[in-house]
């Protein structure tokens, strides 16, 4: 009864290019399933830059911008929707802090990266922003509902 009062989230999870050119695609996604999120959407995608600086939009104004825009465009990335109640805060967990070095092992950034340049992997910063980052990668019809056999599983 507690649980069905909480809000159900949704967020946006990415594999950046370097995480696919490393070979990191099954290790990344496998984290976010072994937590116990349900997967709602998932392609391989090659970004154009029109959507890349949409999706970084209020990053715009940072020395390091074109050299994001460039980054996130340099090849394909997975494209990942994650539905759960508490899976914005409890996916930016698993990421771990922007700059590799700081953050913790067991993160996958603090397990997989070095450089803030290179952080195999985006999620959703807020409820809002998983909502308009999946509206803004993912066309109608990509997005799955669906109710797993073993529904207590997830939450
Ligand atoms: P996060 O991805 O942890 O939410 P931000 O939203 O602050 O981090 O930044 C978005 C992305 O921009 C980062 O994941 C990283 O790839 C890149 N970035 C952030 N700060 C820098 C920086 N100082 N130099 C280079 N790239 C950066
Ligand atoms: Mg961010």
């Amino acid at each position: 009864l507690v649980a069905s009062l909480e809000q159900v989230e949704e967020t946006y999870i990415m594999v950046k290019p370097d995480g696919v050119q490393r070979g990191l695609v099954g290790e990344i996604i496998s984290r976010f399933e072994k937590k116990g999120f349900k997967l709602t959407g998932l392609k391989l995608f090659q970004c154009p830059k029109e959507l890349a600086e949409e999706h970084y939009k209020d990053l715009k104004a940072r020395p390091f911008f074109p050299k994001l825009i460039n980054y996130i465009t340099s090849g394909p990335v997975v494209c990942m929707a994650w539905e759960g109640v508490g899976v914005v805060a409890s996916a930016r967990k698993l990421i771990g802090s922007t700059d590799p070095l700081q953050a913790e092992p067991g993160t996958i950034r603090g397990d997989l990266a070095v450089q803030t340049g290179r952080n195999v992997v985006h999620g959703s910063d807020s409820p809002e922003n998983g909502k308009r980052e999946i509206a803004l990668w993912f066309k109608e019809g990509e997005i799955c509902q669906w109710t797993p056999a073993l529904a207590s599983w997830f939450r």
